[in-house]
């Protein structure tokens, strides 16, 4: 926005896109996307029973394309402006989008271990940092760090899992990261035998002088579309309430993108976490839609990206 009014002072949402490698793992290795720098496309295989294969092919673009072959440096290179914008005061939320299986915790460990050392380097001087590291599962909010017993109130277990960092927090953040990573709960899936199903979210405050910087780190829960026909239980709540939080989050962005007097936060335990840096002046959103290559992921790729299409 080139305004100055305070209402349009800059919200920007970067959408970039990263295609993970195919793996040793996977059972067929054909793939479905092809890409460029800015542009992506799928390509996805109707079988006819009688007649020819038909292929329907999907035409994206974004601020930018990540392939298989690319390093986090490359990456980075993108979230850095987000890291500086903290360093001095601003906020950032960093986010991976996809469905299980396609890179989201790998990428996010990447972008957080990147990120703790670019901040490192960023800030001088006298500062303070804490970190906070909690999981959503099913609308409950789940303190990573510790063993504690759940509190009723979510913003109760949101401030007791702060914790502030020593003086030289740097390998002390790493640490408590991993050890928050191992914790995630996960379940029995259609799609995946590990899968995640929770968002988990790990946010780091920089406290220095009468500024605070706070970038928020999120590894959401798979996006993936699961038929109801085939779940029930406890397995089928889970499912609704990620697709009600995600699309909760797509509200709240589509909101403050279209500068809304409302925005939705209290829709979803996701949105009221989030709203600390999602909203306000001067933070910057950046979405990674994290996509698996091979041919039989090609719907949830396409859902994936057009998401991320309506995010821009
Ligand atoms: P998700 O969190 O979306 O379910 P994961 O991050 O667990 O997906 O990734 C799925 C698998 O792909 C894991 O075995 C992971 O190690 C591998 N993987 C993901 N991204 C990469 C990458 N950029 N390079 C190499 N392996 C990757
Ligand atoms: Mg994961």
């Amino acid at each position: 926005s080139s305004t100055n009014s305070p209402a349009e002072a800059c919200h920007s949402v970067k959408v970039l896109v990263k295609v993970r490698p195919v793996l040793d793992s996977d059972t067929n290795k054909s793939t479905c996307v092809a890409y460029d720098e800015l542009g992506i496309q799928v390509s996805t295989f109707l079988n006819k029973e009688k007649g020819k294969p038909i292929t329907e092919i999907k035409k994206f673009e974004f601020d930018r394309i990540f392939g298989s072959e690319s390093s986090i440096d490359d990456l980075f290179f993108d979230i850095a402006p987000s890291i500086n914008m903290v360093a001095s005061g601003g906020r950032a939320c960093i986010l991976a989008y996809g469905q299980t299986g396609s890179g989201k915790t790998y990428t996010m460990n990447e972008v957080l271990s990147k990120s703790v050392e670019a901040l490192k380097v960023a800030i001088v001087g006298e500062y303070q940092v804490y970190l906070n590291c909690i999981e959503i599962y099913n609308e409950q909010v789940r303190n990573l760090l510790s063993n504690d017993a759940l509190s009723k109130n979510w913003k109760e277990t949101v401030e007791m899992a702060e914790i502030k960092l020593e003086n030289d927090w740097f390998s002390q953040c790493l640490t408590l990261i991993q050890q928050a990573a191992l914790k995630r709960s996960t379940k029995f899936t259609e799609s995946n035998s590990s899968s995640s199903r929770s968002h988990c979210i790990y946010t780091l405050k920089i406290v220095k002088g009468s500024h605070t910087g706070i970038i928020q780190f999120v590894d959401l829960a798979g996006s993936e579309r699961i038929s109801k026909s085939k779940v029930s239980g406890d397995i089928l709540k889970e499912t609704l309430l990620i697709n009600k939080s995600l699309s909760a989050l797509q509200d709240v962005i589509a909101a403050l993108e279209t500068k809304q007097n409302h925005i939705p936060y209290r829709n979803s335990m996701l949105t009221r976490i989030l709203q600390q840096t999602l909203g306000g002046e001067e933070s910057m959103v950046t979405v990674i839609l994290n996509c698996n290559p091979c041919e039989e992921s090609s719907g949830e790729t396409v859902c994936t990206l057009a998401l991320g299409t309506r995010l821009k």
